[in-house]
């Protein structure tokens, strides 16, 4: 039997948003007023990730003064340096770095030659003991080469709302289930990317499970994986007993189960809060992974949770 870690971990789960802008950036409220909304919106976590640029003084935002018994930050940044191949700068979202994290050469959202690549100041972000996630996948325009070039990167933007709301382009499952397809053992999170500039708020976050509500125990379990993400339904289980997956969940219309290429099966109800999807159209992918989608058509997503290393038998 296999249950993804966020099932197993000790701890109860944390509500958080990972990626969020400022007045320090582009935002449109101060850090404070950020803080202070997410909070009254009940989440436990926030990370202001502002754009770490030379036009905004390289921010990195502090958000410590904000934190109180009920809610706590973690420090970070949306990071950009060097050109992805459509010529546009890189957007990487780092969440855990260092107060004194090294600029990169960025002026400006002007891609420049001669600047830190997207791979490398992602896997400088890494090394300074940050999670690294592939931000926006849709919305940059990134090619699977691009994606695949971030190898330090821990996670891909499965869903960024602010890119749904203001542009209708929020995809990052069909790349992350491509590189997943690689053998690629990233995980999935949702976030705002929210400057409150639009209706871009408190529309996708990732749900933690820690022992406490602390920056060091949300980073830690970020980086094993520990979390699912949500536009509304919870996930309380999933364990895959042989060929099937048991899902337990808040009330849903639809638990699908996907794999590598077409592999995937869909069990479809009302109200259903318990339910078993048979992973044989799932075609032998050593990956599966999770989504539950309510009546409203929002949806949470699991991380995936990996068989075995596999070749896919079609593939000759
Ligand atoms: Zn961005
Ligand atoms: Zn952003």
């Amino acid at each position: 039997m296999l249950r993804p870690s966020a099932f197993t971990a000790p701890g109860r789960f944390w509500r958080g948003n990972l990626h969020t802008h400022s007045t320090n950036s582009d935002g449109v409220l101060p850090p404070e007023e950020v803080c202070r909304r997410y909070k009254a919106e009940g989440y436990d976590f926030l990370a202001l990730t502002d754009h770490f640029i030379g036009l905004y003084g390289y921010p990195m935002t502090d958000t410590r003064p904000y934190r109180d018994a009920g809610f706590t930050t973690l420090i970070g940044a949306e990071l950009h340096s060097g050109a992805q191949s459509n010529g546009e700068l890189w957007h990487i979202l780092a969440v855990g770095l260092p107060d004194d994290f090294a600029p990169p050469a960025t002026t400006s959202f002007i891609a420049e030659p001669g600047q830190e690549t997207g791979p490398e100041i992602a896997a400088r972000a890494v090394a300074a003991g940050a999670f690294v996630a592939i931000a926006h996948p849709q919305w940059s325009g990134l090619t699977l080469a691009d994606a695949r070039s971030i190898t330090a990167a821990h996670a891909v933007e499965i869903y960024n709302h602010g890119c749904a709301t203001g542009c209708d382009r929020p995809d990052g499952a069909g790349i992350a289930d491509l590189l997943l397809t690689e053998g690629r053992r990233l995980t999935l999170i949702a976030t705002d990317d929210a400057h409150f500039s639009e209706p871009d708020h408190f529309g996708g976050w990732v749900m933690v499970k820690a022992t406490e509500n602390t920056p060091e125990a949300l980073l830690a379990a970020l980086k094993r994986g520990d979390f699912y993400s949500s536009q509304g339904p919870e996930i309380r289980d999933i364990r895959v007993e042989g060929d099937k997956a048991i899902v337990e969940c808040s009330a849903a219309a639809s638990v699908v189960a996907m794999g590598w290429g077409t592999g995937a099966k869909g069990v479809h109800g009302h109200s259903m809060t318990r339910c078993e999807v048979p992973l044989d159209r799932l075609l032998g992918s050593p990956w599966i992974r999770i989504s539950v989608i309510d009546a409203a058509g929002k949806r949470a997503w699991s991380n995936p949770i990996w068989r075995e290393a596999g070749k896919n038998p079609r593939i000759l």
